[in-house]
């Protein structure tokens, strides 16, 4: 671990922003070179270069097929499913990340005037395993040393609480932004922040309320001139960036005036207020049953909730606002900015883990660049660093036979809401006589139908010859603070870790070639 200072990255769906802790103990955004506090998560290609952010952003229009937006939702998936050629390269979920990171991070070292590496990036608390380990996979690609994947609603909420921990408070966080809800329960007690129970929904952002708005338009079109504006990339571009537009104009305003010309039609029209939030009710009443469901996971009601704390740039639209206070008109928390909170609370928990490494080398914080002063900002009333408990979002189970049904069921190893890191080990019997290896069927979700979860990977191993039906097999399912998994199956005095063939992107051992590839691109 080097002595530089340690950054917090939020990797946004439609913005990102990297912060730092300053020197006397404050976590700030640092700016990119445009000066603006966060970059848009947009990627243009162009020969031997990309631009990312708002020169990015602005291209969107203009050459659409050289555009990348909204990456994120692609996280985790395998090059099959989602890649993007450009030049003789495509690019994979993970390599359209790390530019974005690079970008972030060579913009904040010339602003600083430091080397950057460590860094903590936040995901949703919803990411599963194979979008996490993309997100670790881009860091390591865009040469950051990733010491952790931090959920986004812990991230709020250290930027939130870390200043008010004399008080015991518990909250709840609502993340809305440009592509995924998140939404959180979480205890702010004396020492630590602790979650209590987590969902998100990560179909589920701005982007559905820009649609609403690009299909009224195009509806529009077909019943004026019968054409459709949004089978022409640039003219569908164009579209989607008025919508964008005029949903923040709503916001403020009771109605705006949309025009939009297409193929040497043009369309005008006026969209209330109203009309847009009855448009949009089903997409609210989304958010309000994911977040009934979250507090009845804690088995917890509203007015136990000291306060709401909100992130993400949605959260500015009043009928979000209005879905907010019908949650028993609970105090909101002032003073987070809603754009920055996460990459300030990623910079915060960035120092805890330099802190807890210091400690763990008997650095005694020597090796840490920061005053006492500063310092004593991450330490609880006991003195002790600032904890972060955090549970897993998913359950994690195994595949097994049912003899009854003779069907295969998925038997759960860690459930949902367990406080990690976990390790758990449960023993099975083989289930026939002469087997000559088990394979382990590793599956994440909530259903007990294999079809139902998410596939995480498969393992296999070799048995000894001639076991009887039943012989123990050991599997231990050790969740470690990134929420990525690890499975040992032990048996016949053999303990063999199994390496999960995860369907994305990258192997460990594939990130240095690909790292060193897109290396020779120039980012700006
Ligand atoms: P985030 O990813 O958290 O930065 O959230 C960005 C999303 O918030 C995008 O969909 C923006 O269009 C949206 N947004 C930002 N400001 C406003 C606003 N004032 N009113 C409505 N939506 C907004």
């Amino acid at each position: 671990m080097s002595s530089k200072r340690p950054v917090g990255i939020d990797l946004g769906t439609t913005f990102s922003a990297i912060a730092h802790i300053d020197h006397f103990g404050e976590p700030q955004v640092i700016p990119n070179a445009e000066g603006e506090m966060v970059t848009p998560s947009v990627i243009f290609f162009e020969e031997g270069r990309v631009a990312v952010g708002t020169y990015a952003l602005q291209h969107a229009i203009a050459e659409p097929e050289r555009v990348v937006e909204f990456v994120k939702r692609e996280m985790g998936k395998s090059p099959a499913d989602f890649s993007r050629k450009f030049g003789e390269h495509a690019y994979t979920a993970e390599e359209v990340s790390s530019l974005i990171l690079r970008k972030l991070k060579q913009d904040a070292e010339k602003r600083i005037g430091e080397v950057i590496e460590d860094a903590v990036i936040t995901v949703p608390a919803y990411f599963n395993d194979p979008e996490r380990t993309a997100t670790i996979h881009a860091g390591e690609l865009a040469g950051l040393n990733v010491l952790q994947v931090l959920n986004e609603p812990t991230a709020a909420a250290l930027a939130y609480g870390i200043t008010r921990l004399s008080t015991d408070q518990t909250v709840f966080v609502f993340d809305l932004g440009g592509g995924t809800l998140d939404v959180t329960l979480m205890k702010v007690e004396g020492d630590a922040i602790r979650m209590v129970a987590t969902n998100g929904d990560h179909r589920l952002g701005g982007k559905d309320w820009d649609d609403l708005i690009v299909n009224l338009i195009a509806e529009e079109f077909d019943r004026e001139h019968s054409k459709n504006p949004l089978l022409d990339l640039r003219s569908y571009q164009e579209l989607q960036t008025r919508a964008v537009a005029a949903k923040i104009q709503l916001s403020r305003r009771r109605e705006v005036m949309l025009v939009h010309s297409f193929d040497g039609a043009s369309v005008r029209r006026e969209i209330k207020r109203e009309e847009f939030e009855t448009m949009a009710s089903p997409l609210v009443e989304r958010c309000r049953s994911l977040c009934e469901m979250t507090l009845s996971d804690a088995g917890a009601q509203w007015k136990e909730v000291d306060s709401l704390l909100l992130v993400g740039g949605m959260t500015r639209m009043p009928m979000v606002r209005e879905l907010i206070r019908t949650f028993g008109d609970r105090p909101i928390a002032e003073g987070v900015n809603a754009d920055e909170a996460v990459a300030r609370g990623a910079a915060i928990q960035a120092m805890l883990c330099r802190f807890e490494k210091d400690r763990q080398t008997g650095g005694g914080g020597a090796r840490t660049p920061l005053g006492e002063a500063a310092r004593a900002r991450f330490t609880n009333r006991e003195g002790g660093l600032i904890e972060v408990r955090n549970i897993t979002s998913h359950t994690l189970g195994v595949v097994l036979w049912d003899e009854q049904r003779l069907e295969p069921y998925v038997f759960p190893m860690i459930r949902k809401m367990t406080p990690f890191p976990i390790e758990v080990e449960n023993a099975f019997g083989t289930a026939a006589p002469n087997l000559e290896k088990v394979v382990v069927h590793v599956v994440e979700g909530e259903s007990t139908v294999p079809d139902e979860c998410t596939v995480l990977g498969t393992c296999e191993i070799e048995l000894p010859p001639f076991l009887p039906k039943g012989s123990p097999v050991s599997l231990l399912y050790r969740y470690n603070a990134n929420q990525v998994l690890e499975v040992v199956v032990r048996g016949f005095g053999k303990e063999t870790v199994a390496t999960i063939r995860r369907g994305t992107a990258f192997k460990e051992s594939d990130i240095a070639a690909a790292k060193a590839d897109l290396a020779q691109l120039k980012v700006d």
